[in-house]
This record gives structure tokens, C-alpha cells and sequence, in this order.
């Protein structure tokens, strides 16, 4: 150790002596890892032994979220990655070239969307957009150059079930990939490689983080020749991800089960309340007996359902204003998954780009309410929206 005559320089001071060990997962914000020798590094490149060089290339806290998702997902070599457009871009950038073509499904995840409609044409990647419920519509979309199929298996925010099982067989006989994202539902309702996915992405930002502090990714590849693909692209474009968000991504994981399980039971309820209330329209929730892949919805996700409701309330705009104004406690944000109920209208935001008509031809009217339901009291969280809807129908009789 070098020291000044005051003892306060410079690097490494040793760490304290422990016996014991910490019970939680200390945080590694090293950017690089020093070794013995050059026969020492040499080892670890040739992997006879295992160790860090460069943060950019692995971190123990990004080896730490990473095991956790693959035993998760029943996957292995998964990647931690910096966001979940992260993890999207490395599977569509990192594993097409010039001339192939990608089959996306019609209501992906607003950036996803845009990827295929304006980034993958830039890099001369054609992309045809089909509805993912359909797999016959899939495989006449299927072209000899067709690289790769990206869904997800819920959609946002109408919350539409695509047929996986379906697809999946379109994919394998045709030779192409299967790209599953399975941020909504996660692997507590669904397990995408079971059913045949090729790789599965995740934004860990949502349900699986949990708390909406952290933005974090991943990317898992069946083929190991893929998912090291998959890691030098992440690594030499840096896609990968901070030790202290992957740190807190873990903190927040441990309780992901219970958040699941508890948010999805609570929505289930929410939605059968919503359906009683005058004012509503209509209520989109997977496995109620009035949506219409219900039948599959059940088969897919094995009783499971997920923790996102949507709604539509009668009235416009005006409504919809009084509406978020009265819904106490509930954050109107555009994210979902986090601990707090939030509340997301897409025609003023993740849907703002489409024409009235193209929302309307969606089912998105101004009255189109998409709910992330999250930990508050079960009856205290639906009493929130007896009252809520009610002042958004009483607004509408004081306008006239
Ligand atoms: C949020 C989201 C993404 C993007 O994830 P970020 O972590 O925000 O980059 C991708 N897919 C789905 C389904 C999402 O909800």
C-alpha cells in the first residue's frame, strides 16, 4: 500500500477482516479488476479460471441478477443489460444483418414499435407488423429472409393474449427465431422458453424491480452460440448495466413473488368492480369470462393472471381529466409494475402519435384508462375508483 506521511493515500486500503459473512449482496462499484499477473489475466481470458476485468464486460452484482432471472426463466447465460430497450435492441441489432427481415407483433411496447418501424428499415432490416393472436396471419407474414418473430405475450394496454403456442410452431417450422417478451406477464405466469421461445427479454424496470428506481434489462438466448452473440454485441455497444442498479434490482426482486402474486389477485377483484360501476364501459382483464382470449389466457398462464386491468369510461376527454383529478392516492405516470397503484392514459401519452381514428380502431378512446395495480389495500384501492369514476359521471351531468 502506498501512503503519504499523513497515511491517506492513495489506493488499495485492504477491507476489514470479517469471520462472517454479509447476509446481503454487497455492492461492487469497481470499474476494473486488478489480477497478479499477465499468466494470472491470461487464465481468466482463457477461462481456466473465472474472474472480472472491466466492469462493462461483468460485474458480480450483474452476475447476481442474471442467475436470479435464469433460474427464473429456466434459462442460462442470460445478460443483464441497462434498460429493457436494451435488452430489446441487442436481440433485433445484435442478431439480424442487412436483407433479413423481422415479424413484430401489431401493439408491442411503444420503443419496440418504433425500432421496427423506423430503425430496423434505416439498417435495410424490413419489418411487417401482424397481430400476434392470429398465428395464421404470422406465418403468411413469413418470408424466406424472415430472421425473426418478436411478441409479447400480453399486449399493451388492451391486454390482448397472443397465441405463443401457435406462433411458436409457425417459428420452428420456418426456421426463424422466437423473440418473447415477457415483461408483463413474467415467469411467475409464464415461462416463454417452456413454450418454445428462442429468447426472452425482460424490462426489469417494471414488476420483476418493482419500485420504480431502477431501469435494468435482460436478454436470455436458448442456443448458447446465441447468447454469446448476444453478450460480446451488449458489451461492445454498451448495453450492459451499472453495479448499483443491478444491486438494487436484486434488493427489489427478493420480494417479487409476493408483490406478483398479491398485485395480479387484487386486479382480478379490481376488474369485477370496475365492471359493476356505471360509467364503465367496458373492462379488458385477461381472465374475466368477457375478454376475448380468455380461453387462452387461462391455458397460457396457468391460472396466473397479471396485475394490469384497462378500462373505458363513457365520456371524453373532460371525463377522463375528472376522472385522474378524483383517483386519490394513484399516480397517473407512465410506467407500470411499481409498488403504488399507477394509472396510464394512452391517448395522452403512449399513443399520442396515432390519429383519433388509428386509437379508435385500437379501442383506445379518450375515456381508455390502463391500471398497474400495486400493493395498497384491496378494499381501500377499489373504494379509490367507486369514488373516482363516480365524480368523472358527475362531471359529465354538470357540463350538461
Ligand atoms: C417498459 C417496457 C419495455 C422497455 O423497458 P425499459 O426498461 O423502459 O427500457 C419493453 N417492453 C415492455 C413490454 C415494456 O413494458
Amino acid at each position: 500500500m502506498i501512503r503519504n506521511e499523513k497515511g491517506s493515500l492513495v489506493r488499495p486500503d485492504p477491507l476489514p477482516q470479517s469471520a462472517s459473512r454479509p447476509v446481503v449482496t454487497p455492492l461492487s462499484p469497481s470499474v476494473v479488476y486488478a489480477s497478479d499477473t499477465p499468466d494470472a489475466l491470461d487464465d481468466q481470458y482463457e477461462g481456466r479460471t473465472k474472474g472480472f476485468t472491466y466492469s462493462r464486460e461483468g460485474h458480480p452484482n450483474a452476475e447476481v441478477v442474471a442467475a436470479r432471472l435464469d433460474r427464473m426463466e429456466g434459462a442460462t447465460g442470460g445478460i443483464v443489460t441497462g434498460s429493457g430497450m436494451a435488452a430489446v435492441s441487442a436481440a433485433l441489432l445484435g442478431l439480424c444483418k442487412t436483407g433479413d427481415h423481422v415479424i413484430g407483433g401489431n401493439q408491442l411496447y411503444g420503443r419496440s414499435l418504433r425500432l421496427m418501424a423506423e430503425d430496423l428499415p434505416r439498417l435495410g432490416i424490413s419489418t411487417t407488423l401482424v397481430d400476434p393472436g392470429d398465428a395464421e396471419a404470422v406465418r403468411a407474414a413469413i418470408r424466406p429472409e424472415t430472421r425473426m418473430i418478436l411478441i409479447e405475450v400480453v399486449s399493451n394496454p388492451t391486454l390482448r393474449v397472443a397465441d405463443l403456442d401457435g406462433i411458436a410452431k409457425v417459428a420452428r417450422d420456418a426456421g426463424v427465431l422466437l423473440v418473447v417478451d415477457n415483461t408483463f406477464t413474467t415467469p411467475r405466469a409464464i415461462r416463454p422458453f417452456d413454450h418454445g421461445a428462442d429468447i426472452v427479454i425482460h424490462s426489469v424496470t417494471k414488476l420483476l424491480a418493482g419500485h420504480s428506481d431502477v431501469m435494468l434489462g435482460y436478454v436470455a438466448a436458448r442456443d448458447p452460440d446465441l447468447a454469446q452473440r448476444l453478450y460480446v454485441f451488449a458489451v461492445t455497444t454498451g448495453l450492459t448495466a451499472s453495479p448499483f442498479d443491478c444491486w438494487l434490482a436484486e434488493r427489489g426482486m427478493l420480494s417479487f413473488d409476493l408483490r406478483f402474486d398479491r398485485t395480479q389477485a387484487t386486479a382480478a377483484r379490481l376488474a369485477d368492480h370496475l365492471a359493476t360501476l356505471p360509467g364503465v364501459r367496458r373492462v379488458l382483464y385477461p381472465t374475466r369470462a368477457d375478454h376475448p382470449d380468455r380461453d387462452r389466457a387461462v391455458a397460457l398462464l396457468g391460472g396466473q393472471g397479471c396485475n394490469m386491468v384497462s378500462f373505458e369510461l363513457d365520456g371524453g376527454r373532460a371525463c377522463a381529466n375528472a376522472f385522474t383529478r378524483a383517483a386519490e392516492g394513484l399516480s397517473f405516470a407512465p410506467t407500470l409494475g411499481d409498488v403504488g397503484t399507477t394509472l396510464s392514459h394512452p391517448a395522452s401519452s403512449s399513443h399520442r402519435a396515432l390519429s383519433a381514428e388509428r386509437r379508435a380502431a385500437l379501442g383506445m378512446s379518450e375515456g381508455f384508462f390502463r391500471v398497474s395495480v400495486g400493493l395498497e389495500d384491496p378494499d381501500a384501492l377499489l373504494a379509490v375508483f367507486t369514488t373516482a369514476v363516480a365524480e368523472a359521471m358527475a362531471s359529465r351531468g354538470a357540463a350538461g
